[in-house]
């Protein structure tokens, strides 16, 4: 058997500027990106500090680039192995408030107006393209695109692997036709939210997009061959509730402040960088369950890791960077 072809996880990094309200309030940015591959730390003089200046990563993108640039060199390559029939996962990684949702809802759209424009571009072949998006909230799967099914269940299929039963799937007809399920969806995060990012920043969304292609000269025909493959794009739980339970030291439980879907994927990353040996915990929570087709192996991932500069957020920012510099 040839050997599957390795592929790292691809490791992006992308530094918020300060908001508005960070600069009325005085707040001071510790952190800047000096080049394209390199996040420096300013504040290590302080008192007390442990902390390297220096994190080098494949690719850094400062405050003021653009989410089209993210996008363009970062992600695109890998979202658009989908229609060759290659699985790819696209995750954004960062503590609440540094810019995850910003970050994923701009290259989903990038993402999907490239997919229609390959699809037009190659009449040979038939494509059909189909949507769904999900919620895990504490290990409870949510179809956010039909507010009934709030307790999705996962079911394993001998031939398609983990499969979430019953979610909704759309056909998706155009790029206003993806705006209009990602508003959808945005609503439907927002209820059960009692204070500002609450929700979101405790549950998983996962948009997964699914091609399905067959050259026409054959369809129909028996010896026509369909290729499909998935691409997901990963808002994740804010990436706090995996250091306070990692830094508290307590056993994985289910609760409000530790997210299991969350510690899972760290390892599962860790491990698929270092080269995949030995066993690989898929099956540990919901999310790497139901990613694990389109994680390691043959699939592509890239995970964006989203940064606040603010000094405010000094220990948050270097967590993700730790997580970073596993992953790579
Ligand atoms: P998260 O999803 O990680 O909690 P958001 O994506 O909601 O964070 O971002 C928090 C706020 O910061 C939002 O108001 C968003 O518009 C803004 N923001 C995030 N990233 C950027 C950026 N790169 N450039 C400008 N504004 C940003
Ligand atoms: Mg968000």
């Amino acid at each position: 058997m040839a050997a599957a072809r390795e592929e790292r996880i691809l490791v992006l990094v992308r530094l918020r500027p300060l908001s508005d309200k960070e600069i009325v309030a005085n707040e001071v940015a510790d952190w800047e990106c000096i080049n394209d591959n390199t996040i420096l730390y300013r504040n290590t003089f302080r008192e007390g500090c442990t902390f390297p200046s220096v994190y080098t990563f494949d690719r850094a993108f400062r405050g003021d680039c653009s989410t089209r640039q993210v996008y363009q060199e970062g992600a695109k390559e890998i979202a658009l192995s989908v229609v060759n029939g290659i699985n790819s996962s696209i995750f954004a990684y960062g503590q609440t408030s540094s810019g995850k949702t910003y970050t994923m809802v701009g290259i989903t759209e990038y993402a999907v107006a490239d997919i229609f424009d390959y699809i037009n571009r190659h009449e040979e072949r038939a494509f059909v393209l189909k949507f769904s998006a999900i919620e895990i909230y504490n290990e409870v799967i949510r179809d956010l695109l039909n507010s009934d099914n709030t307790q999705l269940r996962l079911r394993d299929d001998p031939e398609r692997g983990t499969i979430v039963e019953n979610v909704t799937e759309e056909s998706l007809k155009d790029l206003n036709h993806l705006k209009e399920l990602l508003a959808i969806c945005e609503a439907q995060r927002r209820i059960g939210e009692t204070s500002l990012n609450e929700r979101s920043s405790r549950s998983h969304q996962i948009i997964r997009l699914t091609i399905e292609s067959s050259a026409r000269e054959f369809l129909g025909k028996e010896n026509s061959t369909t290729l499909a493959a998935s691409v997901n794009f990963i808002d994740l739980a804010g990436s706090e509730r995996a250091s306070q339970a990692l830094s508290s030291g307590t056993r994985l439980k289910e609760g409000c402040h530790i997210n299991r879907s969350l510690l899972t994927l760290s390892t599962v990353v860790r491990k698929l960088s270092k080269g995949r040996q030995g066993h690989i915990n898929y099956r540990d929570s919901k999310l790497t369950r139901i990613l694990q087709p389109c994680l390691g192996g043959n699939a592509r991932t890239a995970i964006i890791c989203t940064l606040s500069p603010a000094r405010s957020h000094v220990e948050q920012t270097r967590n993700t960077l730790l997580f970073a510099c596993c992953a790579k």
